[in-house]
């Protein structure tokens, strides 16, 4: 977890550990002020974050938000809304995709930057666009646009940091754009249904992880249905 992480950054792993969180989810804490996604309702890991003034969230999801009302009552923090969280050198970039709402933050420190990502680029492998949450026209943009960032240190929501923010969304990008191709090409072998086109396409996804694959066809159905 050392790639990239500055030392006015600390990390914590909260012990939610499971194929879609990985490791579990990051809990990322600056200045020992602000924390960026507390994670599950844990006391020992709402405890371990200390005292911190501010809470942010990358987006409303239970991994990464159940812990904010127990963390109020811990420390009397304010959470803030993604309209409100531009503070001291931190800056919102609106990330739709894994879901509408998910955010990334950036960290500017006299140029040198960080930026926080939670679902929307994850330390290791692919991110699920949910349905019907997700939107895979407003991920590819946001992906795009993230892959401006280079050389910029990706602290994600879950899994290990990542040296460059520009390589982390070309990867995904490519991979995305992919399995789009994937999936119109299951279409043009006739399946018909989003269960066709996971037995098809995601053959060799785990099967602990096929609920979030169907979510995924169903998102990349819905784009293909909405363009030519
Ligand atoms: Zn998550």
């Amino acid at each position: 977890m050392s790639v990239g992480v500055p030392g006015y950054v600390r990390h914590l792993l909260a012990p939610n550990p499971s194929p879609m969180t990985l490791e579990g989810t990051n809990t990322w804490i600056i200045d020992g002020r602000v924390a960026v996604d507390p994670g599950p309702l844990d006391e020992d890991h709402l405890r371990a974050i200390g005292p911190v003034e501010i809470i942010l969230r990358t987006h409303n999801h239970v991994d990464h938000v159940e812990g904010i009302p127990r963390l109020v009552e811990l420390t009397g923090a304010q959470e803030l809304p993604a309209e409100k969280a531009d503070v001291e050198g931190l800056t919102v970039i609106p990330s739709p995709g894994h879901t509408r709402d998910s955010l990334s933050f950036v960290i500017d420190r006299r140029g040198d930057r960080v930026i926080l990502t939670g679902d929307t680029i994850l330390g290791r492998g692919s991110s699920v666009v949910m349905w019907p949450d997700g939107d895979v026209g407003a991920y590819l943009s946001t992906l795009r646009s993230l892959s401006e960032l280079v050389g910029v240190p990706v602290l994600p929501g879950h899994g290990p940091a990542l040296p460059d923010c520009a390589a982390a969304a070309g990867w995904l990008l490519e991979h995305r754009l992919e399995r789009l191709e994937q999936v119109r090409g299951a279409l043009e072998r006739g399946a018909e249904t989003a269960e066709d086109v996971v037995e098809m396409v995601y053959a060799d996804t785990p099967l602990s992880l096929r609920v979030a694959a169907e979510w995924s066809v169903r998102a990349q159905l819905e784009y293909l249905r909405g363009s030519p």
